[in-house]
């Protein structure tokens, strides 16, 4: 169920989630929630994991037996709806779309938010790959926090603004 400010509630996000046995690799989570014409994301895919179909209103869904977590379909997403998560040692790898400046660099510890834009947490940037690589106009930054954070996590704030 969504709620009325746009974000799913916790049972929703779980739903979109596979067994934290997959997740020993990196894997892609599509968080789109709602029927609307789109379908870059499985477009992208050059494993052929997300699957919409012949009514590209349909909600994507994802296969993660093909799903490699390349991460393609994250900065291909023009709604920023995807991340790849990895669990691994007691913390959770995400993989985010980045679209502001200055962008993170490495070794750098940022703040981690929640799908309302709080903050919950610190997260140390792991890698960032900027726009030039990923050949769009959304870099891909990595980034761990602690495991408990896994379906709480969202996204990453400079800690600097
Ligand atoms: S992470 Fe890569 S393999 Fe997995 S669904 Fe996205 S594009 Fe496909
Ligand atoms: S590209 Fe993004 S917004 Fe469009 S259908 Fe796929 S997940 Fe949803």
């Amino acid at each position: 169920m969504i709620e009325k400010t746009i974000v799913p509630d916790k049972e929703t996000i779980k739903s979109r989630f596979p067994n934290k046995k997959v997740l020993t690799r990196p894997k892609a989570i599509i968080e789109c929630y709602q029927e609307i014409p789109c379908n870059p994301c499985e477009t992208s895919c050059p494993f052929d994991a997300i699957i919409i179909g012949e009514d590209i209103n349909t909600i994507p869904k994802i296969d993660y037996d093909k799903c490699t977590g390349c991460g393609i379909c994250v900065y291909s997403c023009p709604g920023l709806a995807i991340m790849n998560v990895m669990i691994k040692n007691g913390k959770a790898y995400f993989k985010v779309p980045y679209e502001l400046l200055p962008l993170p660099k490495v070794d750098e510890v940022w703040l981690a938010c929640n799908r309302h834009g709080e903050v919950i947490t610190k997260c140390k940037i792991e890698q960032v790959m900027p726009p030039k690589k990923t050949n769009y106009k959304t870099a891909l930054i990595t980034v761990s926090v602690e495991q408990p954070y896994l379906y709480e996590f969202s996204t990453i704030r400079s800690p600097y603004e």
